[in-house]
């Protein structure tokens, strides 16, 4: 099955990495303001922007990596 709405979140991702950052906990893609990690409830992140845009591609492709709707549309 093709995940449009995963796709489309993460084409928006690479466009603006700066945005983003990865969670050290559970390599999710969240929000650059985010503090605490709505899924893990970690606090560390790589805010690399090239690791961002790497994950985000990992995003686009497979159902590994998980992405907060609330994070990404607010
Ligand atoms: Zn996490």
């Amino acid at each position: 099955m093709i995940d449009n709405e995963r796709l489309a979140s993460a084409i928006k991702i690479m466009l603006n990495p700066s945005r983003y950052k990865i969670c050290e906990g559970c390599s999710s893609i969240v929000s650059i303001g985010t503090r605490i990690c709505p899924n893990c409830h970690a606090y560390r992140y790589n805010d690399d922007e090239d690791y961002v845009v790497k994950q985000a591609e990992i995003l686009g492709k497979s159902e590994q990596t998980s992405v907060t709707k609330d994070d990404l549309f607010t």
